[in-house]
Formats: C-alpha cells, sequence, structure tokens
C-alpha cells in the first residue's frame, strides 16, 4: 500500500492540487489540477500526468461553491483516486511564516492561531492558504498538515538586508524584509549541485520571472539577498503590481488624489506593472507581441529594473559566477532573456543566441565569464518534500 502526499495552493478564488506517491525514496507525480471560479461559477479539473483530461465538472453561476465545499469535493475526490494508497500528509503553500518560521512546520489549531497573525502582512494571499488548512484539521484530524512557506528561504539573510532603516520599535514590530518565491529559489539552489558546481558553491543570481516576479542573491546555495521584502510588491514591476516606488508616492496619492488603504492597494497590486505601463495587458506574450509603443514601453521597463537589481545583487554578493532563469517567463521567453543578458554584458555576460532560442539548459556562450542557465521552478515538488520529510520526522 503505497504512501501518498497531496499539495494544495489555495488563492483567492482558486485551489491548485497535485498527488505524489511514494516509490521508494522518490515522490512519483500523480495526477493533479486545478478548481477555480471558486466564490462565482467554479469548475473543476483533474489531469493525469501525461496531461490529459481525467475528471471535470462545472458548477453554474449561482451555485457559488464556496472554499469549504470545494475542499470537500476535492478531498472527496482524491480519496475515491487513492484507492488503497495512504494519504500520509497534506502540504500546503502559505506565503508568510513571518521571522518565526524558518522551516515548514506541522500545523495544530495552535499554530494555525499564529499563522492568522500573519495576515495582515499578506492579506491577498494569507487568509486563501490558510483556509483549507483549517478545514482539513476539521475533517481529517488524523491526516498531518504540513505549513511551507514562501518567506523561510529567505531567513538566512544577513540582518542588513534583511531590514529597513526605520525606528527599533517598528522593526521589532515585525516591518523587515521576509521575501517570497522561497520555494521556487529552494528548489533551484537544490537542483544547482547536479547543473554546475560553481554555481552551487560560488555567487549565483536567480531571476523567478512569472506574474509575479522576484530575483534572489544566492552564496553557496543559500539567500543572501532578494528583490521582494516587506511585502511581494516591493522590487521588479509585475504583470499587475508596482515594485519598488519611492514611498513618497503613497503620501502623495493620500494627500493629493483622496486614496485611501484599499484603493491604493488596487493600485498597486492589479492596475499597476505591465498592464498599468501598457493599458493593453499583464501577459507578457500578448506585450511581446504587440506594436503598440506602450507594450514596448512596459517591457523595455521590466527589462530596465531586472539590469539595476542585477547590479545591486551582485554587489550584495560581491561577485556573480551564474544566472538562473525561471518562472513562466524566464522559462519561456528568449526574448526577454536576451535582452537580460544584454544588459547584463558589462557583468561578462555573453549569450549563445541559439541555444537561448532553443531553450536549452545552459544558454551562454562557452567564452562567456558568467554562466547561464534555463531551469524549470517546481514548487509543488518542493512542498511534497518537506511534507514527505516532516511526516517522517514525525513517524
Ligand atoms: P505565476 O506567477 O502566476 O505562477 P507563471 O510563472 O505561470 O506565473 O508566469 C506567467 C507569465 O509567464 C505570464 O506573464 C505569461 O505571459 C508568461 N509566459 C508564459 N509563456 C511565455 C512565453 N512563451 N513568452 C513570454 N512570456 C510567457
Amino acid at each position: 500500500m503505497p504512501n501518498a502526499i497531496v499539495v494544495l495552493n489555495a488563492g483567492s478564488s482558486s485551489i491548485k492540487f497535485s498527488l505524489f506517491i511514494e516509490r521508494g525514496t522518490s515522490l512519483e507525480p500523480d495526477v493533479r489540477g486545478l478548481f477555480e471560479g471558486i466564490g462565482t461559477a467554479a469548475r473543476f479539473v483533474m489531469k493525469a500526468p501525461d496531461g490529459s483530461v481525467k475528471a471535470e465538472k462545472s458548477w453554474p453561476e449561482g451555485a457559488k461553491l464556496g472554499h469549504e465545499e470545494a475542499f470537500d469535493f476535492l478531498v472527496g475526490h482524491l480519496r475515491s483516486e487513492l484507492a488503497d494508497d495512504r494519504l500520509i500528509g497534506i502540504g500546503h503553500r502559505v506565503v508568510h511564516g513571518g521571522s518565526v518560521y524558518t522551516h515548514p512546520i506541522r500545523v495544530d489549531p495552535q499554530i494555525l492561531r499564529v499563522l492568522e497573525t500573519f495576515s495582515p502582512l499578506a492579506p491577498l494571499h494569507q487568509p486563501h492558504n490558510l483556509l483549507p488548512i483549517r478545514r482539513a484539521l476539521e475533517r481529517l484530524p488524523e491526516v498531518p498538515q504540513i505549513a511551507c512557506f514562501d518567506t523561510s528561504f529567505h531567513r538566512t539573510q544577513p540582518e542588513v538586508a534583511q531590514m529597513y532603516a526605520l525606528p527599533a520599535d517598528l522593526r521589532e514590530a515585525g516591518i523587515m524584509r521576509y521575501g517570497f518565491h522561497g520555494l521556487s529559489y529552494e528548489y533551484i539552489a537544490g537542483m544547482l549541485p547536479e547543473v554546475d558546481q560553481r554555481a552551487a558553491q560560488g555567487k549565483c543570481i536567480v531571476l523567478h520571472l512569472g506574474n509575479g516576479a522576484s530575483m534572489c542573491a544566492l552564496s553557496g546555495g543559500k539567500s543572501i539577498a532578494a528583490t521582494m521584502g516587506f511585502t511581494a510588491v516591493e522590487g521588479l514591476p509585475m504583470g499587475t503590481r508596482s515594485g519598488s516606488l519611492d514611498p513618497g508616492i503613497i503620501l502623495h496619492l493620500i494627500d493629493r488624489h483622496h486614496m485611501d488603504t484599499r484603493r491604493i492597494e488596487k493600485l498597486l497590486y492589479k492596475e499597476s506593472g505591465l498592464l498599468g505601463i501598457s493599458g493593453i495587458s499583464s501577459d507578457m506574450r500578448t506585450l511581446l507581441t504587440s506594436a503598440d509603443p506602450k507594450a514596448k514601453l512596459a517591457v523595455a521597463y521590466f527589462l530596465y529594473r531586472i539590469g539595476r537589481e542585477l547590479g545591486s545583487l551582485t554587489a550584495a554578493l560581491g561577485g556573480l559566477d551564474a544566472l538562473v532563469f525561471t518562472a513562466g517567463i524566464g522559462e519561456n521567453s528568449p526574448a526577454i532573456r536576451s535582452g537580460a543578458c544584454r544588459d547584463a554584458a558589462w557583468l561578462g555576460v555573453e549569450i549563445d543566441e541559439k541555444a537561448n532560442v532553443e531553450g536549452r539548459r545552459r544558454i551562454s556562450s562557452d567564452s562567456s565569464r558568467i554562466a547561464v542557465y534555463v531551469l524549470p521552478t517546481n514548487e509543488e515538488v518542493m512542498i511534497a518534500r518537506h511534507t514527505h520529510t516532516n511526516v517522517r520526522i514525525e513517524d
């Protein structure tokens, strides 16, 4: 009777799920899928590892299927999928572990209450991440629930990299640089030893360029600096997020444009970034194929900020051995990789355009001083591994 692990990634109106089966010492991906439109017109789809659709169901607009009902439906479905396999744990992606949780943790009702106190730090993500944990603790009390945090990986950073120049009492109240996308960076750091020993042991910058985008400086595989800080809105411009701004702009928006907190939140998280600049789309594919000058400006700004952050993170590392591109844009866009590498020529980055267009793993030329890689990230696998380890430790 093989052991099974379920990985959940719950958002405001969706739950992504994947199932892993223990085979010897490895975890084999099994079915995966998505619940979307939760709260409006919900749709469930589950796919086999080969991508073929295994199950599908849609609910009409008026049905208003909530998160809890979606979770119950999902568990019921996975239970029949599991048949004789034993569900040994559920791993949850949780955006915020505060400064306390430097590792994944098994959640009990008391820890859940602590995690809820981090919700004001990530109001658009944390409450949704915690909903399935609460439901699972009620419905499946015998199954360990493991929370894996996007912030934990960055707790190895030196103190100066984790702080802002604010009075000490505010720093003690938790206003610090947490950093995000940690599960993705951890996965990439774990791959580096088999890809490039020098990069694994040396100085490497990972560019996680997706809808959410950030960059992380790794020294010997550990995070020493990152572009996202107190929230996942700092750093690079993203699909709809602004990235770094002068804090004075917020004061100006309040004073002169009479915006309140929620209005500014919507502006910074939903209306800015690539969408805000272009007025066309948050999707990089659309922008790259558009002839509209505003689309070109959005792409130019994205690359410009990548270039500046690259310089900053290289300074934090005191040098550079390798670059790694990952996530939706990083893995799939030769144009963005090419533009970013061109801007980094001063660092000794030289790209092999043929390898880049072909999407090979190593895309730097033989004479490049800096090795450049394209490595697909896999946050689900990272969560499954953490869940497996935590469940095993408790056995
Ligand atoms: P998320 O942060 O939501 O996980 P992803 O990592 O899936 O996002 O990345 C989504 C982004 O990747 C979108 O902006 C999409 O346009 C971009 N993307 C996907 N494929 C390509 C491609 N071939 N060329 C350029 N951009 C792409």
